[in-house]
Order: C-alpha cells, then sequence, then structure tokens
C-alpha cells in the first residue's frame, strides 16, 4: 500500500446499486479499504428491478455464492429470454431468447442461411432454431448439461429475483464481510473549498462521514453527483418517450414461465416477472398520453387475477449522467442514468460500473486519465443499449393506435442506429461493436420479431445446393425440438433446486401453453 492509497469508501445508498457495490467491493479491495455505507429507511429504495440478464451469474461468481442458495433467499426463478407482444402488429408476439439461433456455420452467420430458405419457400420460423425460444414456449428450464455438441450444453440463462430480497440478501453478504451500515438521512455535503472534491456528509442528527472515495447510489436524486457536484444530466426523453410507471405484484403463476413478458399497451408497455411467492406487474407509460389513474385502472384490467399490495407510482427521466464519475464521486445505479427497464439492464449497468471502477481503483490522486477512462466506457456502453431500447420502439406498427406509437415510428434515430437498420435492410448484416452489450442474436431477434426484413442475404449462402441446406436445417431443428422435450417443466426444476422455504413443495406440473 503506499502512502496515496485510498484508506476508507463511503457508500450513500443502500438500494441494489449500494448493497451490490458493498458486496463487492467488500470482496475484491474490502481488506485494505474500510467501507461504510449509509441508508435511510425512512426514504426507501425504487424496490422494482426484478428482471436480470446472464451477465449476472458472473457477479455471483465474482462474490462466490451458491446460485440455489441465491435463488432460494431472493425467492427467484429462471429466465430464457423476454416474450414481446403487441410490440410489431398488435396481435403479433416473439421471444427474444438467450443464446443463439442454430448452430455456428463455416462462412457466415446461421441466419443467413435461415433467409435463404425462406426465400425458397420454408415457412419453419426462426424461433424454431432458438432452443430458449421452444423451452420458454414449453415452460421447460434445465441448466446447462454436459453434454458435449448438444444445445442442451449451451443454455445459457438469467434470473427473475425479488429486488428488496436480493438487497437484504446482499448486505448480509457484506456486512459479514466488515462492511459497516450506518442509519440516517444526509441533509448536507460539504466540498473542499480549494479542490471541489467531496470532504464529507452530514446527517439529520449532525453526524459527519468522512472518506477517500464517495459512491453515489442515492438513486434518481444523485446526492452527490448531481445536487453537489453538477455533473449533469443528458435528456433521451426525445427518444423514450415514457417517464413513468406504476407496479404493483399480484398472485403468484402455478406454472411459472421462465420468461419476462413485456406486452405492448397503448401507453407503453406492461412487464410480468414470475417469482416463486407473487408476480411482479408494471405498466410503463407516457405521461403525455394517459394519466396516473387510467394507467393504473389498465395495469389492474391487464394482471391476471387480483393486486396482492397498492399499486405505486414511479417517476423517471430517461437519461445518463454527463460524468458518471466526477472528482472523488462516483455514481454507480440510478444515480448515473437511467434507461427504461425493457430489457432488464439497470441491474447488468450496476454491475459493470462495479466492475470497472474495481478494474480503474484510484488512489487520492484520483488521476485524471482513470476517470476519463471510467467516464468514456460508461458513455459507450450506455449508449450501444439505447440504440436496442429505441429500435423496440422504433419498429412498431401499432399504426393509429395513439401518439406515442405513431410518433415513435416517425422520430429522428441516433445515427449509429440509423446505419445498424441500413446494414440489415440490406444484406441481413449485424455486428457488434467492441464491448457492447447485445449480440447479434439479440439484434435479429428483435427485428425480425418486429417485422423489418432484409432485402437480401450473404451471397455464400446461395453457393449451398437447396435439398441440402433443407435437409441440414430440419435436422438442426429436430435436435432443438428433441431437446426440448427432454428438458424438465421449469416449475419442477425450481421446486427441485432452489424452492424457497413458505413456496409450495409441489409446484404445478402444468406445461405453459404461452
Ligand atoms: P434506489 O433503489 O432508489 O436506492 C437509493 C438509496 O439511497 C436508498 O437506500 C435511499 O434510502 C438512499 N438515499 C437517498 N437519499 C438519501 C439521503 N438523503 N440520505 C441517506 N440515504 C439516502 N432494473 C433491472 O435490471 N431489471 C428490471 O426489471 C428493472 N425494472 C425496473 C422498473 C422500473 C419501473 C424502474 C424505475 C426501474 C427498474 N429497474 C430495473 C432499475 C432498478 O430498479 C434499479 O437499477 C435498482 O433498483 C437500483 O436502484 P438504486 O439502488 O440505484 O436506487
Amino acid at each position: 500500500m503506499t502512502d496515496h492509497a485510498i484508506r476508507s469508501v463511503l457508500i450513500v445508498g443502500g438500494g441494489t446499486a449500494g448493497w451490490m457495490t458493498a458486496a463487492a467491493l467488500s470482496r475484491t479491495v474490502g481488506p485494505s479499504v474500510a467501507i461504510t455505507l449509509i441508508e435511510s429507511d425512512a426514504i426507501g429504495t425504487v424496490g422494482v428491478g426484478e428482471a436480470t440478464i446472464p451477465h449476472i451469474s458472473t457477479f455471483n461468481r465474482l462474490l462466490g455464492i451458491d446460485e440455489d442458495d441465491f435463488l432460494r433467499q431472493t425467492r427467484g426463478t429462471f429466465k430464457l429470454g423476454i416474450q414481446f407482444t403487441g410490440w410489431g402488429q398488435p396481435d403479433s408476439s416473439y421471444i427474444h431468447p438467450f443464446g443463439v439461433y442454430g448452430v455456428p456455420m463455416d462462412a457466415v452467420a446461421f441466419h443467413h442461411y435461415w433467409y435463404r430458405l425462406a426465400r425458397d419457400g420454408s415457412r419453419t420460423p426462426l424461433s424454431d432454431y432458438s432452443l430458449a425460444c421452444v423451452a420458454a414456449k414449453q415452460g421447460k428450464f434445465t441448466r446447462p448439461l454436459d453434454i458435449p455438441k448438444s444445445p442442451l450444453s449451451q443454455i445459457v440463462y438469467a434470473f427473475h429475483i425479488d429486488a428488496s430480497l436480493y438487497a437484504g440478501y446482499l448486505r448480509q453478504y457484506a456486512q459479514a464481510r466488515g462492511v459497516q451500515r450506518t442509519e440516517g438521512r444526509i441533509v448536507d455535503v460539504t466540498l473542499d473549498s480549494e479542490s471541489g472534491f467531496v470532504e464529507f456528509v452530514t446527517t439529520e442528527t449532525g453526524s459527519e462521514l468522512h472518506a477517500d472515495l464517495f459512491i453515489d447510489c442515492s438513486g434518481f436524486r444523485g446526492l452527490l453527483i448531481e445536487q453537489a457536484l453538477k455533473a449533469g444530466y443528458i435528456d433521451w426523453s426525445d427518444y423514450l418517450p415514457c417517464d413513468r410507471a406504476v407496479a404493483a405484484p399480484s398472485q403468484r403463476m402455478d406454472n411459472l414461465p421462465p420468461f419476462t413478458r413485456s406486452s405492448a399497451q397503448k401507453a407503453g408497455w406492461q412487464w410480468r416477472i414470475p417469482l416463486q411467492h407473487r408476480t411482479g406487474n408494471g405498466y410503463v407509460y407516457s405521461s403525455k398520453v394517459i394519466g396516473d389513474d387510467e394507467a393504473t385502472d389498465a395495469l389492474i384490467r391487464n394482471v391476471e387475477g387480483p393486486l396482492s399490495a397498492e399499486p405505486r407510482i414511479l417517476r423517471f427521466l430517461p437519461g445518463r449522467r454527463r460524468f458518471s464519475w466526477k472528482k472523488n464521486v462516483v455514481a454507480i445505479g440510478l444515480s448515473s442514468g437511467f434507461i427504461e427497464p425493457l430489457e432488464s439492464t439497470s441491474i447488468h449497468l450496476i454491475q459493470s460500473g462495479i466492475a470497472r471502477l474495481v478494474a480503474l481503483f484510484p488512489d487520492r490522486r484520483f488521476s485524471p486519465a482513470l476517470i476519463s477512462t471510467y467516464n468514456r466506457q460508461s458513455t459507450s456502453e450506455i449508449e450501444s443499449i439505447l440504440d436496442f431500447i429505441i429500435l423496440h420502439y422504433h419498429a412498431n406498427q401499432r399504426v393509429g393506435d395513439s401518439e406515442l406509437w405513431d410518433y415513435c415510428r416517425e422520430m429522428a434515430l441516433p445515427d449509429s442506429l440509423v446505419e445498424r437498420l441500413a446494414l440489415f435492410r440490406a444484406g441481413a448484416q449485424l455486428f457488434r461493436e467492441g464491448d457492447e452489450l447485445f449480440s447479434e442474436t439479440s439484434w435479429l431477434a428483435v427485428l425480425h420479431g418486429q417485422g423489418i426484413e432484409p432485402a437480401s442475404y450473404h451471397p455464400v449462402a446461395d453457393s449451398v445446393n437447396q435439398g441440402e441446406l433443407q435437409k441440414y436445417l430440419t435436422g438442426v431443428r429436430d435436435v432443438i425440438q428433441r431437446s426440448a422435450h427432454s428438458m424438465p417443466v421449469h416449475a419442477d426444476f425450481v421446486a427441485r433446486h432452489c424452492a424457497a422455504e413458505g413456496t409450495p413443495p409441489e409446484l404445478s406440473r402444468t406445461i405453459s401453453s404461452e
């Protein structure tokens, strides 16, 4: 340790972001740094954020936590993708799956061969070549099996978790590793008059909490990064017009579908997240199209079964903090920005913010090069996600449904998305730039799922004999069908491996018909 080493970290906020950060820092820099977390029960947390993407397994591995225990404690279930209903034509439905379509092909990506056969008259849906899609529709799930070359060895999955239980689970983990927790409301932030760095925060009882490094996990308010340091906010509401959500749980679904559902509605979209003990529901909407009461009524109408708690309204402004790291403050979680939850990316952004912070962990000289690297990488990551989310809205075919959908079809798009659409429309080309989060499979799922079709495909796909290609793809499809057939029902898998105390011991054997 040098004289300049960081000796103390104060994490401001105990939502998902605060406790994920505390857990990860306690596991990595923890032994040599004193970590304190302050949170205010009176203010509370956002408390939603229950669908994840597969990368969360990396975070679990970093912490060294047992996956079954994690699912029992958070009453979690498995997720193979997201079902989007009504995003293309109002009566359409597709699944954005985890994992890949088809199998690796010699020269060009699988989907070019699929488009070739489709042009030749084949009617087999693209989703038949995704094990995640086929299994999700049948309500099946298993973890990857050690069967070489089988699609069963390639299963990719994420989780649905109870957000409040997750924060509590990580809190236990972090406190067991030395993180100190303080309860109290911060009422003042004091900056050093020369450097402008945060020196300490003061609570309503007058306690002063000093640290070398401050992590702002205070949620939308951005207590340190914005209110104290004025980092600035870039507003994305021209691209993402939804600015509110109403959320409420309902009773558990016996068949536990292994996927999140996102159904497009007049003023936005509604989520459904199946957990072991309840179902999470919410309607994300534009306040320019409907009011809170109308949104709440629509949510109640669309939920299967009665609500089990009062609906809660959440307000947000989509966008990102101009700088996530300024001086000695790093913003992680909602304090650093928010893209709406359509593709369940917020928890992942927390995770990648933490990973970046650990990799670039500063000393008390706070090298400007470290800070600008952190900010550049954060911006590039969130902006690539932004393009993907905009695509869902832009590629809607809900003509005349409401001003929201008409606006989104016509709105000006970022240049990066315009180029991506042009490449796909011309020749079904899909490229992943740098470290961007969403793979070619994800882009294909949404482009094809919402009715954007390419004029052509890669010429190499024409060089194969049509009969042989048809035979090969039929074989791939059969293997996927047989693999899905052999998988257990998701609800049974959960009951056998990770049922939480108090959830019904014999979960339903009903196979989902969705
Ligand atoms: P918060 O939960 O708001 O926590 C802020 C913390 O700061 C609290 O502990 C609070 O007490 C503390 N605090 C604030 N001010 C003070 C003060 N003055 N003094 C002391 N303490 C203070 N993400 C996903 O990955 N998947 C999803 O499916 C998903 N769905 C979402 C749906 C909606 C409608 C919304 C709005 C978000 C969703 N998210 C989702 C995002 C997810 O909820 C957040 O990323 C996650 O909850 C992290 O929040 P946070 O910890 O940054 O902030």
